[in-house]
């Protein structure tokens, strides 16, 4: 087994440097709780930005990939097979009646949203209006909905997107008319810092989008599969979109992408009009199928509630609490705005500590365990943080 130091120098000499780093090399991981490559143990309150939302090895997970891999591998989508067909039921039983498509990332889900969205509207209403600080992914159609430094460099992007603040009715029905295809947001922004909108904003945006005859898409590739304590964050608001996308937790730490669209909308995708080789493959499908049994059974969205609710209790009583400009979010979806102008040092001096927590926005640090993650561990977690904040 090589050190960090080692796996450090031969990482530099063989991959592209488009990540900023932390010096540590995972090696092993269960649950919430992580290993590196000198044996150093972490607590995990970000879970590979919520890709491991049931965190690692859940027997469960295991089981699941184990007996696939084991029986079928790849099909190809000309064929019919039944771990895509049992996700995509879990989706329209757990979000609303529509029909899946699945491929690997946010992204992609993006992509397709927006290819429907587009193919759908006509050609006389191209326009698709998305937020500022909102985030939707680094391919050319997604980054041309993501407005800000991200586009930087990338130019000429996909036009017809246009961008608006988040939770600001009036500019947005300033831009909305027409020539819309769709309105493209997250119910909770996350690469935003962790932005909740006023009460009775999604479901004004939902009355603006009938009125104008444009779409509703619901980026829910953070909120999604029970980040929010809800299986999906539109649930929150109670306001139903056209076109849901999904990501990150979806596949429980495997690549699995992925949009929900309505019976109408969907048709519009007839054979030969989208496609992903891989997309739906029985492996990550069948991992990804497991993911909603296991919250299901095991009542992680309450526990998500419960444990969230624990940790903005118990920050609010601490110590450090005087140093919190504000604590947002919902269910293991948190976000924590420091009074320092850059929370980079938090969690440096964290991690250094065995806490791995993540910072947005400069000064907002995202607190997102996986949903296994025990009273004991938030314990242990918040007094590493709290610490390092202090220290500071
Ligand atoms: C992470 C993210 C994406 C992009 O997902 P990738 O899997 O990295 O392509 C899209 N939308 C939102 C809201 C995200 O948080």
């Amino acid at each position: 087994m090589s050190g960090t130091t080692e796996l450090i120098a031969r990482h530099e000499g063989a991959l592209i440097g488009n990540y900023g780093k932390l010096p540590v090399a995972l090696v092993r991981g269960q649950g919430a709780m992580l290993w590196d490559a000198d044996g150093k143990e972490y607590i995990d309150f970000f879970a590979g930005f919520g890709g491991t939302i049931l965190g690692h090895c859940h027997p469960r997970l295991v089981a699941a990939i184990t007996a696939q891999a084991q029986s079928l591998w790849q099909v190809g989508n000309q064929f019919y097979s039944e771990p895509q067909i049992r996700l995509a039921e879990h989706l329209k039983a757990k979000a609303f009646e529509g029909r899946a498509f699945f491929c690997h990332s946010g992204a992609e889900a993006a992509e397709a949203a927006i290819k429907l969205a587009r193919i759908s509207a006509g050609s006389n209403r191209p326009k698709i209006v998305t937020m500022q600080k909102g985030f939707h992914g680094r391919t050319m159609g997604a980054l041309s909905a993501t407005a800000g430094p991200a586009q930087n460099g990338f130019a000429p992007l996909v036009p017809g997107f246009v961008h608006v603040p988040f939770d600001n009715l009036e500019a947005l029905e300033d831009v909305v008319d027409g020539t819309t295809a769709a309105v493209m947001l997250e119910p909770i922004q996350g690469e935003g810092g962790i932005n909740e909108p006023t009460r009775g904003y999604l479901r004004a945006v939902r009355e603006l989008c009938d009125r104008c005859g444009a779409l509703l898409i619901f980026d829910e590739v953070w909120t999604g599969v029970g980040r929010t304590g809800h299986w999906f964050g539109h649930q929150i608001s109670g306001v139903t979109p056209d076109i849901m996308t999904l990501g990150k937790a979806l596949g429980g730490g495997v690549p699995v992408g992925g949009i929900l669209a309505s019976p109408r909308l969907a048709a519009y995708f007839k054979p030969g009009t989208h496609g992903c080789t891989l997309g739906g493959n029985p492996i990550c499908a069948n991992v990804s199928a497991a993911v909603f049994d296991v919250i299901q059974q095991e009542n992680l969205l309450d526990h998500a509630r419960t444990a969230g609710a624990m940790i903005r209790e118990k920050l609010a009583g601490s110590a450090i609490s005087g140093r919190i400009k504000a604590i947002r979010g919902s269910g293991l979806f948190l976000g924590v705005e420091l009074d320092i102008p850059d929370a980079t040092p938090v969690v440096r001096h964290a991690l250094a500590n065995g806490l791995i927590v993540n910072a947005t926005q400069k000064n907002v640090l995202r607190i997102c365990p996986s949903l296994v993650i025990t009273p004991p561990q938030i314990e242990k977690a918040l007094t590493i943080l709290e610490k390092a904040i202090a220290a500071v």
